[in-house]
């Protein structure tokens, strides 16, 4: 039996926990933070009593079936289908871009087939591959529906020019020619009766497992445990020497209002000139729930400082090259594996943060049962 030590008690470090102990290893995790659930976290607020997703709107949605089953192992997801709306130039619509915001926005009624020929014959045609954002974002959609649904938007979201951003970025949207408005494709989407933080408590829960709850761990106290896996920042462990990797990180401005604020769970504002990105109202994702007053929270997004919380990795050029000085630092270190959203410095969905979990933690297992080196990456981070 190995002791192991994890540092962070979000969804990554609560399935490794998890698989480690029902493999017989004793496991003690470590958070920095005075709950588990990481950014997944939900609380109900105090006022309204609405259930609150702190750190943000999450959605559980999946394509693996087995994520699906491991999640409904630990609690009551309920059956959600998440639509977004948007406000653009004094207008409502729905997201993603579909034939509905395309012929309310053109004041059309075409069909699928002559909408496709008319957003073709306004896209811009490029030689080669789109380099920027923009360039994509152009040979997509055509300059009305770019400048009026994502050049805005995007500015805000990421604090720089479109022009300057990859065009990887935009080529996960997507654009339908139906009226389908669901936000995600997935098979599965749902989100959990109680909230996120029960189930993670769950996942927890396992007498093997003990969670230490506003206690960080740092490098140095690597040493007590036979193997660490570190779902805190890459850079953080590592003291930083290269310098630190640069997130976004998110304000909230809180409201409570009565009734029904904005009549949906989130509203983009895509225009240059409103300074949030969007609104959420909460009690939207509890549709099972009844409640009077209602909490609302106005999202602004700037750059991280090293006392923030961080959201989104930037992941541009220069950022590579930096997470590639980290890696090669890993690799050279025994003893430690980064997993998760911070440990490899990537966006990750929850489903495939669980999925990603499981596999490492079957390296993990089998190399623990073997004797064999276990790996600093599971999944490379530059991938
Ligand atoms: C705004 C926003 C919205 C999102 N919406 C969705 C959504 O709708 N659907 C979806 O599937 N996914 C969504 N996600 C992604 C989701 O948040 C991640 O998949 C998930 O949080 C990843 O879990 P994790 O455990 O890897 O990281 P985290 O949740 O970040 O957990 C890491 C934990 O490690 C702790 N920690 C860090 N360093 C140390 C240390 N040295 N010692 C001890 N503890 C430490 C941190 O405090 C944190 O609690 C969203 C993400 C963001 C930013």
């Amino acid at each position: 039996m190995a002791h192991i030590g994890i540092a962070g008690a979000g969804f990554s470090g609560a399935v490794m926990a998890r698989a480690l102990a029902e493999a017989g290893h004793r496991v003690s995790v470590f958070e920095s933070r005075d709950h588990v659930a990481g950014n997944c976290h939900t609380a109900r607020d105090d006022e309204t009593d609405v259930m609150v997703h702190t750190y943000g709107p999450h959605i559980f949605h999946t394509q693996f079936e087995h994520v699906w089953e491991y999640i409904n192992r630990f609690g009551d997801m309920r059956p959600y289908n998440h639509r977004v709306k948007a406000t653009s130039g004094g207008a409502v619509y729905a997201l993603p871009v579909n034939l509905h915001t395309i012929n309310q926005f053109f004041g059309t009624t075409m069909n699928p087939a002559d909408a496709a020929a008319f957003v073709q014959a306004r896209a811009s045609r490029l030689d080669g591959a789109p380099v920027s954002f923009e360039d994509q974002g152009l040979a997509f959609v055509g300059r009305e529906l770019y400048e009026a649904f994502f050049a805005g938007y995007t500015r805000k979201q990421w604090g720089t020019d479109p022009s300057e951003l990859p065009a990887s970025i935009l080529q996960r949207l997507p654009l339908r020619f139906n009226y389908d408005d669901s936000y995600f494709n997935h098979p599965y989407q749902a989100i959990p009766a109680d909230g996120y933080t029960p189930i993670v408590e769950a996942i927890f829960d396992h007498p093997a497992v003990d969670v230490r709850l506003s206690t960080p761990l740092a490098r140095g106290e690597s040493d007590s445990f036979d193997h660490v896996i570190w779902t805190g920042p890459i850079d953080a462990f590592f003291d930083h020497e290269h310098g630190r990797l640069a997130y976004r990180t998110l304000d909230f401005e809180r409201e409570v209002h009565t009734g029904d604020f904005q009549g949906c769970p989130v509203m983009n504002y895509c225009d240059s000139d409103v300074p949030y990105t969007r609104l959420t109202e909460h009690k939207h994702f509890a549709p099972w729930e009844s409640h009077e007053l209602s909490v609302v929270y106005r999202e602004f997004s700037r750059v991280c400082e090293p006392a923030d919380i961080p959201y989104y990795p930037v992941r541009l050029v220069e950022e590579k090259a930096q997470l590639l000085r980290y890696t090669e630092l890993a690799r050279a270190v025994q003893g430690v594996t980064f997993v998760g959203r911070l440990g490899t410095y990537r966006y990750l969905d929850m489903d495939v943060t669980i999925k990603e979990a499981l596999d490492a933690a079957a390296v993990i297992v089998g190399s623990l049962a073997s004797k064999a080196l276990i790996p600093p990456f599971i999944v490379d981070p530059l991938s």
